[in-house]
């Protein structure tokens, strides 16, 4: 089936260097074109010249731009797409995370276990452990010990976070460098599991407990960094995503001095502006409760603007995940007096989003109980209220949990979310851990993609990888099934919730370039607009949804 893959490093470099004035094509293909136009929704063929795409309509009239160095392609049965836009992901962190100890996917604590062991015996010379991945519902209240790491290596301090980036677990050893012990408080926003009766560290620690331990890790190098970028930007491009919103770029390394000190953002300006990467990459960076004043002024010294690449977005954290027992509710959690935990004193809020705001950035929130949501909407319509209408684009990501009275809200204040729609569906986190805590007139409030489109709302997507998989198809066919992915006699999650292909593809691509800025140059395709173009080995208006995970690109451009 991979009759003419053309690799996209191949085409970038290949359209920069080729730039006659005539109209010979670079590039036409032939396929069922889906523009994301509303006025021309579909067409039979695209041309493509220099990165610019120069024609979208017919085929005939398509052919007549055929020359002699012109590629032409023909997949009568595939589909064509503007590129993907992942509205949420952490790329460079999830390409750095390829190369440390995986434990994404498995399913048992055997598998975890033998996983750990083979890993630590190949790398006996790391100083530190490090992994990722581990799913929660593996473990008992989400709650692994200590001692099963301790078994495994006693002596080498070990640091595991968990597939949703909110827990880390941590053997004895690095417990004991940390200094964590019965008598260790508990920072804000953020717990320290203990047993019960001595108050003792278990192993695990939620939120920003997980940094007590973090900051004795040493940091990732340049190297490690630049390379974690290369790595995740192919793995981005293989499933056809050619823009990105990179939600947090700060975290990789908890900062130790302002000197010597190269992250995430780093790499991103470099390489957009070097245009060494086939991304184009909205970056953002932390402004946290205790510090988010200093936070500020730093951000702004950091912030760039590139043809390829940006930071201008403010990332901030209002909760944690209600599958912790961190998302903030409105109402407690089934059978305890647990709210949860609301990163920031409400008001304080206000200040902050309105400040921040005035400061022409965008601001991403995490938002996932219903409290949460409701405090941000807050915060957002004080903003609006006091610096007046503007075109700031603020989103709202993961959404879990809205309150009804607040789906109207986001059309009215123009707030965009970022839905990871992978999430979905009754997995193990929603049957066990999050619908037996909401009960059951809450649990039908999950991820409302439906009800925010029909109150006239804009919604984007995105994976959050490497907290889940990043390939657009899965989220997809979730938002349109809420099941399972390939499981067609699979629970459904919220039925009423399901949307059509054309929105959530919408959601995909222009939405997504909306929600970057950039709903100008890329997200459609139409004459003028840059070739971010991808090409499906299917048509997914043809498909069974129930099988669109199985569909994979056959190139992009
Ligand atoms: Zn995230």
């Amino acid at each position: 089936m991979f009759k003419r893959i053309i690799p996209l490093k191949f085409i970038i470099l290949f359209l920069l260097c080729c730039s006659q004035i005539d109209t010979a094509a670079d590039i036409i293909i032939l396929s069922n074109v889906v523009t994301m136009e509303e006025t021309f929704p579909r067409a039979e063929a695209i041309v493509i010249k220099g990165n610019k795409i120069i024609f979208v309509g017919d085929e005939k009239s398509a052919l007549k731009y055929k020359s002699d160095h012109t590629v032409l392609i023909q997949e009568p049965d595939g589909m064509v797409l503007p590129g993907f836009i992942d509205s949420h992901v952490h790329l460079i962190w999830g390409g750095i995370e390829m190369g440390e100890c995986l434990l994404s996917g498995l399913t048992s604590q055997e598998e975890i276990i033998s996983k750990i062991e083979a890993y630590a015996e190949e790398y006996a010379d790391l100083n530190w452990i490090r992994g990722n991945g581990w799913s929660l519902p593996v473990f008992k209240n989400g709650n692994p010990s200590k001692s099963i790491l301790d078994k495994i290596n006693a002596e080498k301090p070990m640091y595991f976070l968990s597939a949703d980036g909110h827990s880390a677990w941590v053997n004895s050893k690095a417990l004991s460098i940390a200094g964590l012990n019965e008598n260790t408080r508990d920072p804000i926003n953020g717990r320290i599991e203990r047993d019960s009766k001595t108050g003792v560290p278990l192993g695990v620690l939620r939120e920003d407990a997980m940094a007590l331990v973090e900051s004795f890790i040493p940091n990732y190098t340049k190297e490690q960094i630049e390379n974690g970028l290369f790595i995740s930007v192919k793995e981005a491009n293989k499933f056809g995503i050619t823009a990105i919103l990179d939600a947090g770029t700060e975290s990789i390394n908890q900062k130790k001095s302002e000197e010597d000190y190269f992250d995430g953002l780093d790499a991103y300006r470099e390489a957009t502006k070097n245009q060494e990467i086939s991304l184009r990459v909205n970056s953002s960076q932390y402004a946290s409760p205790s510090s988010w004043r200093k936070d500020l002024k730093h951000i702004k010294n950091r912030r760039f603007i590139n043809s390829q690449g940006s930071m201008n977005t403010v990332k901030i954290f209002a909760d944690g995940v209600i599958e912790a027992g961190t998302g903030a509710l409105l109402d407690p959690y089934v059978g305890t007096n647990n709210f949860g935990v609301l990163n920031w004193d409400p008001d304080t809020l206000k200040v902050v989003v309105s400040t921040i705001e005035n400061e022409g950035f965008q601001i991403h929130f995490h938002a996932i109980g219903d409290k949460a949501i409701r405090t941000t909407l807050d915060a957002f319509e004080y903003a609006r209220e006091k610096n007046g209408s503007n075109n700031m684009r603020h989103m709202i990501s993961h959404a879990q949990l809205i309150h009804p009275e607040d789906i109207e809200r986001f059309k009215k204040l123009d707030v965009i979310t970022s839905f990871q729609p992978l999430w979905a569906y009754p997995d193990p986190y929603m049957k066990e851990l999050t619908i037996p805590v909401l009960g059951p007139i809450r649990s039908k409030w999950n991820y409302p993609l439906k009800s925010l489109l029909s109150a006239g709302a804009r919604i984007t997507a995105g994976s959050d990888w490497s907290v889940t998989s990043l390939n657009p198809l899965f989220g997809i066919e979730v938002a349109v099934t809420r099941q399972k992915p390939g499981s067609p006699d699979g629970e459904i999650l919220n039925q009423d919730e399901t949307v059509d292909l054309e929105d959530i593809l919408k959601a995909y691509t222009i939405e997504g370039a909306y929600s970057l800025f950039r709903e100008n140059e890329i997200g459609s395709l139409k004459k003028g607009k840059l070739a971010d173009v991808i090409l499906l080995n299917k048509n997914l208006f043809n498909h069974p949804s129930n099988s669109f995970f199985l569909v994979f690109m056959l190139s992009a451009v």
